[in-house]
């Protein structure tokens, strides 16, 4: 619990949520500020900020959770074909809330949400990927 986390004090059952998923470690909750009908975030309950120090058998509980969900959206909302899920790391990729958390965005067609426009595409000459690779190769 971290004192002026939203997420925890949801957790915490200080603040109210749409509760979609909870078990042990993990809660998932509808997004207050949908981007579509059924944008669900899931998060630990525990505290962590994001990718960086998050525990990893959490995170694949998480992405465990992000399977039943989706799964559960295609099969239970008609008009839902696919899902988007994203989430993102620190300030710089424009994480708001400080605590991890995953978004489930259910896919209608034609729907708004365009995940290619975030998606444009580098021009790299090939010793631009090897000086790259060289850095980041595990
Ligand atoms: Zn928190």
């Amino acid at each position: 619990m971290k004192q002026d986390c939203v997420f925890c004090k949801i957790v915490n059952k200080e603040l109210p949520c749409y509760k979609v998923y909870e078990d042990d470690f993990v809660l998932a909750f509808l997004d207050n500020k949908p981007t579509a009908l059924g944008h669900t975030l899931i998060i630990p309950k525990e505290h962590y900020e994001n990718i960086f120090d998050i525990d990893s058998e959490i995170l694949k509980r998480i992405s465990e959770v992000s399977k039943i969900i989706a799964n559960k959206m295609r099969e239970s909302l008609g008009d839902v074909l696919g899902v988007s899920i994203f989430q993102s790391n620190g300030k710089v990729a424009e994480q708001v809330v400080m605590h991890y958390h995953m978004h489930v965005i259910p896919r209608r067609i034609k729907d708004d949400f365009r995940v290619n426009n975030c998606l444009k595409s580098l021009e790299l000459e090939d010793n631009q990927f090897k000086i790259i690779l060289d850095k980041i190769r595990i």
